[in-house]
């Protein structure tokens, strides 16, 4: 089968490899579509410390079930199904509380848990294997349109969740940046909470598509973004800030527009900062401020999403390309040319 493999650093090639053999609890998914997320440009950047060299690339994959391991009973050829993006152990102490985006086993306190495409092989390939704790039926989803639930829905799902007591109808919330996750997160804030919702990309043509997800507001990435969130706010800010690009303007924005016990969730992984104080300093975050980097989210995350799209709340927006056209997708998303999700098809 083809699988398009991360051979070293800042190289990627569509390779000829065995179909994978399976143990008892695994399942063979018939790959449909895998999403093309910004993490995998990322990715590219690592140098030759990087320990997951020579493993197939793409984290947002689903498919059909194309044949289960003897132990397996819940799942038949046939199924659609959305693989999981974290592949936690669901047995350690975070897993049983509800945090497999933190399981204990799979990660360390600095290394993120096991993701696949990331480490084991992922999901840009014609199969791929899969333990069947980690996939979730779809149903009727079309799973070339439902491989980016996987991390584009649910990443932007958990950050939401987290933040949800300051999400009350009458808050702002901001999201800074329309792409791959942030169309979704828009749509999920406009779902599932009584927000008003400010959207803000540097691209003219995201914000339109924000427009169309029905953003409140939208604004131009520049320096009069803070003075127009401020003035929307009556000067107090924003209740939530999703930054889903995290370079230092978007950080600094971020840190100039939440309020008063405002919460921000830096999911891009764009490298800015921001000073913090612990003290009376008023170039700190105002008080009460909770700021999280946010990595993933859970298989409780991912089931809400599902039931999201399965009620039509939650679209995404993407244009495909055959496998063997990595190259294009990569550089199409790299130069901003991809509205919402590029989906690699087998
Ligand atoms: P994308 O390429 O689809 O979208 C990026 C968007 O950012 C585009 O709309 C672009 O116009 C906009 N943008 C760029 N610079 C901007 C600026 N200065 N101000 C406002 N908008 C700006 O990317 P994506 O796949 O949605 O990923 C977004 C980020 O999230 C990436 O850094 C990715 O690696 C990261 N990510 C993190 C996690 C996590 O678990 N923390 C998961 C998935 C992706
Ligand atoms: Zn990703
Ligand atoms: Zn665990």
């Amino acid at each position: 089968m083809r699988a398009l493999k991360l051979v070293s650093a800042g190289k990627i090639e569509l390779q000829d490899v065995p179909i994978p053999e399976l143990g008892p609890e695994d399942v063979l998914v018939k790959v449909a579509g895998a999403g093309l997320c910004h993490s995998d440009l990322h990715i590219l950047q690592m140098d030759e410390t990087w320990p997951f060299f020579g493993n197939t690339v793409g984290h947002e994959a689903a498919g059909y079930v194309e044949k289960v391991g003897s132990d397996v009973t819940d799942l038949t050829k046939g199924d659609a199904v959305l693989v999981s993006v974290i592949w936690a152990c669901g047995r350690c102490r975070a897993c049983v509380e509800g945090r497999d985006n933190a399981c204990e086993v799979a990660g360390s306190r600095t290394m993120f848990p096991t993701t696949p495409g990331i480490g084991p092989d992922g999901g840009m390939a014609e199969y791929m294997k899969v333990n069947a704790r980690h996939l979730d039926k779809i149903g009727d989803l079309d799973p070339i349109a439902a491989a980016p639930l996987a991390d584009a829905g649910v990443t932007p799902m958990h950050a939401i969740n987290s933040a949800r007591s300051r999400l009350t109808p009458g808050s702002t919330a901001v999201v800074i940046a329309v792409g791959g996750l942030g169309h979704m997160g828009l749509q999920i804030l406009k779902a599932t909470t009584g927000a008003r919702i400010i959207a803000i990309d540097n691209d003219e043509s995201k914000l339109a598509i924000a427009r169309e997800l029905g953003a409140d507001l939208v604004l131009k990435s520049d320096s009069s973004a803070a003075q127009r969130v401020l003035d929307e706010t009556n000067g107090y800010g924003a209740d939530a800030v999703f930054d889903f690009v995290g370079v230092e303007p978007t950080v600094d924005l971020a840190i100039q527009i939440v309020a008063p016990e405002g919460v921000i969730r830096l999911v891009g992984l764009g490298g800015g900062s921001f000073p913090f104080v612990a003290g009376t300093d008023a170039s700190s975050v105002p008080w009460g401020v909770n700021v999280q980097r946010s990595y993933g989210g859970t298989r409780a995350d991912q089931l809400q999403v599902i039931a999201l799209a399965q009620q039509g709340k939650l679209t995404v927006e993407y244009l495909t390309y055959p496998l063997e056209k990595f190259e294009q997708a990569f550089a199409d998303l790299e130069h901003g040319k991809v509205a919402g999700r590029a989906i690699l098809v087998p």
